[in-house]
Formats: structure tokens, C-alpha cells, sequence
């Protein structure tokens, strides 16, 4: 089903107009929500701001919102916002997460100027119009920078924008809410040669960071769609024993000798040690310049490319050094995953059920139902599954970058799930496998604990089974694992938050002494 298209914007960026135009391109309904409350409030929007003031008008226009967001729409309507519709950020998460939130942005001269022919009343701007204009815009420049896009609209035609506009929306893309920092994120096929130049943008230096097995396969096709650009390419050995800050070091000299200055672009080309690393040179190199992600294997895809944790190992600890630093824009070209070993696809298939149970039902019956070719790869609907597990890492992420508190539910199965991996000295196990080894694990403990109905047990149990993953956790050193718990990165003090589900879509922390999930750990044993 796809989402509806809403223009958000300060007055008189032409949110109307190019809104009316887009609509009639895509053959779609156009509904320009301040219309609509007038017509549901019988008056003006003037009227309801001097008749009741500004927090009525405002709930009005939430209600009308909502009833463009909550229901389904076979043809999905184009919408032209109010310009402070989207200012409460609960409000914006909400429409970023069930609609397609493109920006029209003109400078704020011209907008009073438009704003001042077009003779409609605009209570906002009483008394001082460009004053109060500036006020209002700085006010409002998180509301509008957090989108799917930003379009500038002064000196073009209506054509041109409704055309720009309506191929954003065609691309379906999911929204990473942080503020100026906010990014979009692509999932389809074929992508790499059609968006690459296009989010890479005029940037004068380019840096393309890969591996040497993703450049041997995939390397001609990224350099040629970065063409005419000649990128300077990093192709580093693979695997995680390279992540590494000697890693970094290669790109920063390489980036300085290739004359790369704070202009430049860093495209992260590969799987997520790729990303991770690429990320963090991104984020020190001159202190910060900008990165593309393309993601080219599934967790990389589901998981690593979102949420902008970057950085590097240490020998003694996995990801001890790095950064909170968001690309610019996550290119995710499924077609690179034909080319992913099987191993490695089938391990991500645990994020995404993981991802699945925190907050997409309808994700779980897709994976179940697609089960049989899943575990044989690439199929007909891994851009879907790719987009709603994306969808669901997006929504939490926007809620809580900075990991205070949400973010920590995308830990289920990862307690007991990094506690294996070690166990496994990190080579027996991939980190998928230990996932789905730390989801039974979690959904066990669960049903032990009343939170988890067996049958949902049961039911991931048996779905991780079908696609090719481990689910014998009676088989698992136990007693190592219960001893590892410790090292738990969430720890706090003798206490842990565990990550319990209750229905698919429904799952939250629950706060567990250390010593006690240690005994859950071990009866595990003997729960098989
Ligand atoms: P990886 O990057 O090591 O890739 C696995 C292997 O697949 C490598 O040998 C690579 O060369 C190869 N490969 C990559 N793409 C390929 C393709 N299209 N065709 C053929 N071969 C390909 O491992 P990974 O599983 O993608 O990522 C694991 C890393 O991601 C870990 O370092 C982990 O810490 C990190 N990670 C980060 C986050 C985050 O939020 N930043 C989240 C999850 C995982």
C-alpha cells in the first residue's frame, strides 16, 4: 500500500500549487488540509485563529492529520500542509513514518513577498511580516528539515518541481529523523547506477570506501555510476579482523593525498564492517565531512546502515571507538545481495525477525510465508523485507538516537546472543546465528517469566528453524554463556534490562538482576 504524499513547508513556498500538480501527475486525490479544517470548522482559518486562537486551530489540524495518516488509502492522497502542521515532534515522527514528508523551501524575503500578493490573511505574520517571518522559520527549521526530502522551489517552474516531487515519492523512501542531520534512506533494485551520482550530489571530492571482495564484484558498477567523478577508491582487506583504526588511517591519508577537503564525500561501499568504518573516517576526517552508505549485504542493509553508529574495534573489545555520525543519504540496492554468501544472508534473516517481532506483524507473516525461498537467498520480496525491517529501525532510531532509552528494545536477543558469539570465540557462530540462538533464548525466558505466550515461542522457534538458522540452544556452553552475561554492554551495575516480547509488535524491557538471568541462562538446558 503506498503512503500518502504530504508537502510540508513555511507559507508560501508553494506547497498548494506544486501539491495540485503532483497530484495530477500521479493520478492521485489532492487535499490541502487547512481547506478541509475550515470546511469541517464552517469557517476560515482566520476565523478559528481570532474566534478561538492558535491551540484550537492546532487541534483541529491534528485530528484532520490523523485521519490522512490512520487510514488506509488505496489511492494515496497528495496533501498540502499548513506550515506549522508538523511542528510538534510526535506529530512529524508520526507523519514520517506513514506518509512520504517532502519539504518546499524558498527564502524567507520571498515568501512574505508571495505571502503579501497572494492577499490571503496570514494571522501568523500580524504586525511585523518579516520579522515575524524570520522568527517563525528559525523556529521552525527542525520541523522542516526533518523529511524525506527538501526541494527548493524559488526561480522554478511548477512543472519542474511537480516533477522532482513526484519521483521522490515514487522512490518510497523512509525517513532517519535527527534533526539537521535527517537522511533518507532508498531500498529498490538497480539502484546503484540510477541514485548514487544523484545523493553523492556536486560534491568536488569523492572517496569510495569498500572492501576488496565487494570491489572485485561490484567495483566497476559503482565507479561507473560515480562517473565523471573519478573517485578515490579505498578497497581494504575484508572481514572484521580488519576493522581496525589502522583502517581509518588509510582512508584519512588517502583522502588528504587525493586532495579531498571538507567538501567531500565518503561513500561507504560494502558490508557493514565497510559502513562502520567508512562512517567513522567520515566523522573524524577535518573533523567531519559528509558519507553515503551503500549497504551491500542484508545486515549491513537491515541493520548496520541505519541509526549512524560508526567506528572501529579494539583487540580487546568489538566497536570500543566510534561516533554517532549520520550519512547524508542509505542507498540500498538489492541486487548487490545476489552476490552475498548464503551464510551470510541467512545470519541477517535473525535481524530480521528480530526486527520483526519488535514492531512489524505483518513483516513476520511475510518472512514466514516466504520462508522456503529465504533460506535460499535473494527472492521476489527481499526489497519489502528490507524496507519494513528499515521502516522499523527508522521509527525507533528517530524516536531515540542517541540510544536514551527506546533504541535499547533492538536489543532483543542480543543479551544472551553476544554471550554465545564469544562463547563461540567469535568464528563457530556468525553473528546472525548467535541472534537467533539469543531470540529463543529471549522468547524462553519470556514465556518463564509470564511475559512471553508459549505459542509465540513456539512460532519463532519455528521460523528460524525454516530458514536455515541454529535454534538448539540446549546444544550452546550454557554455563560459559551465564558467566559472560556480565560483559553485557547494556549492564547497569548488578542489573540488566532484558528485552521481553509479548505479542509481535509488542515488546518492552524488563529489568533483571544479573545473577537471576544467569539462572534463566542455565535452565535453558533443560528447556529444549
Ligand atoms: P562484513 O562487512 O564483514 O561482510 C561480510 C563478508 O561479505 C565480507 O567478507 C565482505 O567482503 C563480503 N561481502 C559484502 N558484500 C558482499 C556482496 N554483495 N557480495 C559478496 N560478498 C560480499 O559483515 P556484515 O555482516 O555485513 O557486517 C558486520 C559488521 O556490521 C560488524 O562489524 C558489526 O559490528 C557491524 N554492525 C554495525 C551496526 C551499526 O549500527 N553500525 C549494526 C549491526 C552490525
Amino acid at each position: 500500500m503506498r503512503r500518502p504524499l504530504l508537502l510540508n513547508g513555511f507559507m508560501a513556498t508553494g506547497k498548494t500549487s506544486v501539491g495540485r500538480a503532483v497530484a495530477e501527475r500521479l493520478g492521485r486525490p489532492f487535499l490541502d488540509l487547512d481547506a478541509e479544517i475550515a470546511l469541517r470548522a464552517g469557517s476560515s482559518v482566520a476565523e478559528i485563529f481570532a474566534r478561538s486562537g492558535e491551540a484550537a486551530f492546532r487541534a483541529l489540524e491534528r485530528e484532520a492529520l490523523r485521519d490522512v495518516l490512520e487510514t488506509s488509502h488505496a489511492a494515496a492522497p497528495v496533501v498540502a500542509l499548513g506550515g506549522g502542521a508538523l511542528v510538534r515532534r510526535e506529530q512529524r515522527l508520526f507523519a514520517l513514518d506513514r506518509a512520504v514528508v517532502v519539504t518546499l523551501e524558498a527564502p524567507v524575503e520571498e515568501c512574505v513577498r508571495r505571502a503579501r500578493c497572494s492577499g490571503e490573511e496570514r494571522p501568523l505574520l500580524a504586525g511585523d511580516p518579516a520579522g515575524r517571518a524570520a522568527e517563525l522559520l528559525e523556529a521552525r527549521r527542525i520541523a522542516y528539515a526533518e523529511c524525506h526530502a527538501r526541494v527548493r522551489t524559488d526561480g522554478r517552474s511548477i512543472e519542474a518541481l511537480s516533477r522532482e516531487v513526484a519521483a521522490i515519492w515514487e522512490r518510497d523512501p523512509l525517513a532517519v529523523a535527527a534533526g539537521e542531520r535527517s537522511y533518507s534512506v532508498e531500498i529498490g533494485r538497480n539502484l546503484l547506477g540510477a541514485r548514487l551520482a544523484d545523493l553523492v550530489g556536486a560534491a568536488p571530492r569523492v572517496v569510495l570506501v569498500t572492501d576488496e571482495t565487494v570491489f572485485s564484484l561490484h567495483g566497476a558498477a559503482a565507479t561507473s555510476a560515480l562517473a565523471p567523478v573519478q573517485p578515490i577508491v579505498v578497497a581494504l582487506p575484508p572481514g572484521e579482523e580488519h576493522k581496525h583504526i589502522g583502517a581509518v588511517e588509510r582512508i584519512w591519508r588517502a583522502a588528504l593525498e587525493g586532495g579531498a577537503d571538507r567538501g567531500a564525500r565518503v561513500v561507504g561501499f560494502g558490508g557493514g564492517v565497510v559502513t562502520d568504518i567508512a562512517g567513522f573516517a567520515a566523522a573524524t576526517y577535518q573533523r567531519g565531512v559528509a558519507w553515503v552508505g551503500v549497504p551491500t549485504t542484508l545486515l549491513a542493509m537491515v541493520d548496520a546502515s541505519v541509526g549512524g553508529k560508526t567506528g572501529v574495534d579494539l583487540a580487546q573489545a568489538k566497536n570500543a571507538v566510534g561516533a554517532f555520525w549520520q550519512p547524508s543519504a542509505v542507498l540500498c540496492d538489492v541486487e548487490l545481495l545476489a552476490t552475498e554468501s548464503p551464510r551470510g544472508f541467512r545470519s541477517a534473516l535473525a535481524e530480521v525477525v528480530k526486527t520483526a517481532l519488535i514492531g512489524d506483524p505483518e513483516l513476520l507473516d511475510l518472512v514466514e510465508a516466504e520462508a522456503p525461498t529465504l533460506a535460499r537467498g535473494v527472492g521476489e520480496h527481499t526489497a519489502e523485507i528490507v524496507h519494513r525491517s528499515i521502516r522499523v529501525k527508522a521509527r525507533i532510531v528517530s524516536a531515540d538516537e542517541r540510544e536514551a532509552g527506546l533504541r535499547a528494545l533492538l536489543n532483543l536477543g542480543h543479551t544472551v546472543g553476544h554471550a554465545l558469539e564469544a562463547c563461540a570465540g567469535y568464528t563457530r557462530l556468525t553473528h546472525g546465528e548467535a541472534v537467533s540462538l539469543g531470540l529463543v533464548a529471549a522468547l524462553r525466558i519470556g514465556v518463564r517469566r509470564g511475559f512471553t505466550p508459549p505459542s509465540l515461542a513456539e512460532r519463532v522457534e519455528r521460523l528460524l528453524a525454516a530458514l536455515g538458522l541454529p535454534v538448539n540452544v540446549a546444544a550452546e556452553p550454557l554455563e560459559d554463556a551465564a558467566r559472560l552475561l556480565g560483559h553485557d554492554k547494556k549492564r547497569a551495575g548488578k542489573k540488566l534490562r532484558f528485552v521481553v516480547a509479548r505479542a509481535p509488535g509488542a515488546v518492552e524491557t524488563t529489568e533483571l538482576a544479573l545473577d537471576e538471568l544467569a539462572a534463566e541462562t542455565r535452565a535453558l538446558a533443560a528447556a529444549s
